[in-house]
């Protein structure tokens, strides 16, 4: 603290968003090392001292969903959050996670024993942001079972799949996480489903699940989600809540109503969306479930739907539609997916343009819903979602859709979201929480990032502080590395 002054930083006269919906209220905040010291009207004088006059001062944005699990540790500054005001993310999502020994979605292989050998790595090498972790059901049966193994599991199998959740629930993690699409999450029954949430139920955690199908068996998929919530009595939260493909558009209404008869029926159930009509996910996994030949039981997608965000052996393949690398190659689409597969493997990760605006914003409005990138870092034209989910949800959707007001909107983005994944002192404005914070300009705040140019820097995020340390000012990463692994406490 500089000599004289009370406090280690304060900001003044900003509106402050408090986490949890509340109006918006013109206060100074003052920190005094990692913890918020005062709110109010404050006298002292801080060692820094910074002018939120017009400005809105929020918790830091927590990025519920994330597929960061490897890429806090390789590029630790990890601006695409940092610069869009996040603070801490939740890694280990849709089943896959870095322990034990999981390398699905996360390229770079390898893997941790354990969780808590991975948030151990984590508080050695710090990243500039917070991270909690989930463990992933599909790595904890690829370590017991295998990948491809199209079969229930047998009792020995079921009891050490379960000691691994039970391991990495005692490690800390925040919860257990499904992929129901992938392999090897798809294999698994729900009964299976059912015997590990309860595992993480037990502990206090909570059970997020990629479903088993978002486009036309949708209501089928969250029906599964709700009898296994149920059952567990834990929490659920439903991952990227959507209707993909043509044919389910409009579906969000009924799986909407589903989620509040549940929640009238006592089942503490919540989602998280990204907010774009477009998602992405791994080429394989659409060629490997019909989604290009008409088979799929999920969407059909025609080849120039289907966007090549990562191809880091090809980088020229990125940015093009399948059915324009077909046209250049001479094939048809389908086709060029056969070769880009070749090419690629697990590496591709694609964009699919399915979903409709107004099942985004029906989401969005619903108080179910929380706000998560489901960002993908990889490749060199990844989602947008990845850089920009944040300031979209403030630009697009509360200042010129007005889909939600302001508190609103943060809130799903900080205090309902550290409840959600049971972050203590975390996602909130208030005397003794961690001092995880944001200032922006709600006039300027704005995503700018595009499917051609996703990786920009977005608009009207002024300051943002980890624990205390400033981490971005201006859109520039400060290079500060001040963020934790969260472990449940
Ligand atoms: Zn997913």
């Amino acid at each position: 603290m500089a000599a004289g002054a009370e406090y280690d930083l304060v900001i003044r006269g900003a509106e402050v968003a408090g986490g949890l919906g509340r109006p918006l209220l013109a206060a100074d905040v003052a920190v005094v090392g990692d913890r918020i010291a005062a709110v109010g009207d404050v006298p002292g004088r801080g060692g820094v001292e910074v002018d939120g006059t017009g400005k809105v001062l929020a918790p830091g944005f927590i990025d519920v969903h994330t597929h960061d699990d490897w890429a806090v540790l390789s590029e630790p500054d990890h601006a695409c959050k940092v610069l869009q005001g996040c603070t801490t993310i939740v890694v280990g999502n849709c089943g896959t996670s870095v322990a034990p020994g999981g390398d699905r979605m996360v390229a770079g292989g390898g893997g941790f024993a354990t969780i808590g050998g991975y948030l151990d790595h984590l508080a050695a090498n710090p990243a500039s942001v917070n991270t909690a972790a989930l463990v992933g059901h599909g790595s904890v049966r690829t370590a017991v079972i295998g990948l491809r193994d199209d079969r229930p599991a047998t009792p020995a199998e079921l009891a050490a799949m379960r000691a691994h959740v039970e391991q990495a629930m005692a490690d800390g993690a925040v919860g257990l996480s499904t992929g129901l699409i992938y392999e090897p999450g798809k294999y698994a029954p729900e009964a299976e489903l059912q015997d590990m949430a309860e595992v993480a139920a037990a502990a206090g955690g909570i059970y997020a699940t990629h479903m088993r199908n978002e486009g036309r068996g949708l209501l089928d998929s969250v029906a599964e989600t709700l009898r296994v919530a149920q059952r567990t009595g834990g929490k659920v939260q439903i991952s990227h809540h959507k209707a993909s493909g043509r044919g389910a558009w409009g579906l969000v209404t009924q799986s909407l109503a589903m989620i509040d008869a549940a929640i009238e029926a006592g089942v503490d159930v919540m989602a998280d969306q990204y907010p774009y009509t477009r998602g992405s996910t791994l080429l394989e996994q659409v060629v490997r479930n019909g989604g290009l030949d008409g088979t799929s039981e999920e969407e059909d997608l025609t080849p120039g739907q289907v966007l090549i965000g990562a191809a880091p052996h090809h980088p020229e393949w990125e940015g093009l539609t399948l059915a324009e690398l077909g046209a250049q190659w001479g094939c048809t689409g389908r086709e060029a997916a056969d070769r880009v597969l070749e090419g690629e493997g697990r590496a591709c990760m694609v964009i699919l343009d399915t979903m409709t605006e107004a099942d985004v914003e029906t989401v969005m409005a619903h108080p179910s819903t929380i706000i998560g990138s489901d960002g993908i870092p990889l490749g060199g034209k990844p989602h947008p979602r990845l850089h920009h989910t944040f300031p979209r949800v403030l630009g697009h959707y509360v200042r010129e859709r007005h889909v939600l007001d302001l508190p609103d909107a943060i809130a799903r983005m900080t205090g309902r979201s550290a409840l959600r994944f049971g972050l203590v002192d975390r996602g909130v404005i208030r005397e003794g929480a961690f001092a995880d914070l944001v200032l922006f300009d709600p006039a300027a705040v704005a995503d700018t990032g595009t499917f051609a140019d996703p990786t920009t820097v977005p608009a009207g995020i002024e300051r943002v502080w980890v624990n205390g340390v400033c981490v971005a000012a201006d859109g520039a990463h400060t290079g500060a590395r001040p963020g934790r692994p969260l472990r449940r406490g």
